[in-house]
């Protein structure tokens, strides 16, 4: 008897029929953890490890870009698994068509990527990197495995930005850590928004003394950023925010140290004085530098929130101002036209306060909002930022009245998870044009886990599957760290330093 049940069982294993189990709920757990953003669909079943190491067999299939997809495999295998694999070329089969989705198959000692183009390659390895471990029991790395599998994955929008600053205090190094780690979670495009630090060479007052963000190191990270895959995007604010400063420090990088360029400002200093043609000249000067040392690329991000205290000097405050705002903006909406690259713009001037229409959300413009809304080019793209959880309808009343004037609009979350939640939900059904996920001045510490946790998950559409978030993070950021490769302390880990500076002992 117990023959005969071998010997089907044989004949089963033979024709392929016994298919291995799924792995046990313990194990499965722990392993899905380990990834960020989920997928949209995996499962891990109980057969034999698939060990990376020269022996492995991989196939290649890609819908498109297949000599490209193929090269980055081989060059990120060899930097991150330690050895550049043979791999077939084979047809598609399975994959998504979407942009930038792959599937992966692990079975009986092969690897199986399939992918719609060379984004959905590089997803791949991503995943396989995070979900990788080292072979047990030796005393150094020697190959890395991954389990038995298949993951079936695609992004849930085609834009998914990460909206990054640059202060001060920041080092090229942290900069470069976002960028690779808003990359290492498949968000595309990164927006870069320096804080008084961009080194312009016509205008240097605009950045503090010894600032790090010079053009040299501007178009270092460019070329870091597309080799991952990712638009590195400028940000100037051509209407508020010109003290290049948080309005809670009360510091101004440029009138603090040269108050002889006051007229370039609204006399409290906050919004640039946009009927004084010296500072729209300035701002065009430096739109265009940065477009330039970011490498012309397809977006630049004007910034324009919260200008609190726009048409106060005696020039501005005599105009019609919503024109002269509306004619400057579409000045440089037309220089970046020029250069095919669309501009980008906060929305909450835009939106007169105190609308019934907007309660509850940001609205910060005057009377004339409809009047300056109205008359931006309709591809000006409007980043609708949105900090609180959805209302009780869950419904976002602003990006529709935008979509509904015919504007490209992108959600942009902060913090929240319900928030984060909720407009990846309504970017979905509503067909808007993706999320521009912000993190200001929180990306240390346990926030910024938070922040990449929520902006990739939202960008996807799914949820984390759960546990060890701390330390899956620390991990996220450490295998980063090896890429750039970090070497000094500050930069390890999400805190610069385990204790305060210099601390002493109490009174
Ligand atoms: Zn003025």
């Amino acid at each position: 008897m117990k023959r005969i049940v071998m010997v089907v069982m044989l004949a089963f294993c033979a024709c392929g029929i016994l298919q291995a189990a799924p792995l046990n709920t313990k194990e499965s757990h722990i392993i899905k953890a380990r990834l960020v953003p989920a997928p949209q669909s995996i499962s891990l079943t109980d057969g034999a490890d698939v060990v990376m190491d020269k022996s492995i067999k991989i196939t290649l299939a890609c819908r498109k870009d297949e000599t490209l997809a193929e090269k980055q495999i081989r060059k990120t295998f060899k930097a991150w698994f330690g050895f550049k694999p043979e791999i077939k070329i084979v047809k598609p089969e399975h994959v998504e068509k979407k942009a930038d989705a792959y599937r992966i198959t692990a079975e009986k000692g092969t690897l199986a990527i399939e992918a719609a183009d060379a984004g959905g390659a590089r997803n791949a390895i991503r995943t396989l990197r995070q979900i990788a471990e080292p072979v047990r029991g030796t005393g150094k790395l020697e190959a890395y495995f991954v389990p038995e599998m298949v993951i079936d994955d695609a992004p849930a929008m085609a834009f998914r930005g990460f909206h990054i600053c640059w202060f001060p205090e920041n080092t090229p190094v942290q900069i470069e850590q976002y960028i690779r780690l808003a990359a290492y979670y498949k968000m595309n495009s990164v927006v870069l928004e320096p804080w008084g630090t961009f080194v312009s060479k016509t205008h240097p007052e605009l950045a503090w003394p010894k600032s790090t963000m010079t053009v040299k190191e501007v178009r270092r990270l460019v070329k870091i950023a597309n080799s991952l895959g990712v638009t590195l995007i400028p940000q100037f604010n051509l209407f508020g925010h010109a003290s290049g400063s948080r309005g809670s420090c009360g510091k101004h990088v440029v009138t603090d140290l040269h108050p002889e360029l006051q007229p370039l400002f609204e006399p409290l200093g906050w919004t640039w004085c946009l009927s004084n043609p010296k500072a729209t000249q300035l701002i065009e000067d430096v739109v265009l530098e940065m477009h330039d040392a970011f490498g012309k690329p397809p977006y630049f991000h004007a910034g324009c929130d919260e200008a609190e205290d726009m048409g106060t000097c005696a020039a501005c405050r005599r105009t019609d101002y919503a024109a002269v705002v509306k004619n400057f903006l579409g000045h440089i909406h037309d220089v970046l036209a020029e250069r095919d690259c669309k501009m980008m713009i906060w929305h909450d001037m835009l939106l007169k306060r105190g609308d019934p229409r907007w309660k509850g959300f940001y609205a910060n413009g005057s009377d004339q909002a409809e009047l300056m809304l109205d008359g931006l080019p309709r591809d000006t793209i409007i980043c609708d930022w949105y900090y609180g959880a959805p209302n009780k309808e869950g419904t976002w009343p602003t990006m529709r009245y935008f979509k509904d004037k015919g504007f490209p609009v992108l959600a942009c979350p902060w913090e929240n998870l319900a928030g984060y939640r909720g407009l990846s939900k309504a970017v979905q059904r509503e067909k808007l044009d993706g999320m521009l996920c912000t993190t200001w001045h929180h990306l240390y510490g346990r926030s910024m886990m938070q922040i990449y946790f929520r902006s990739a998950h939202a960008t996807w559409g799914t949820l984390p599957l759960g546990g060890y978030e701390n330390l899956v993070f620390s991990k996220h950021l450490r295998q980063v760290g090896w890429d750039i490769p970090i070497k000094n302390y500050e930069d390890t880990g999400y805190y610069n330093n385990q204790l305060p500076a210099k601390n002493h002992s109490p009174r």
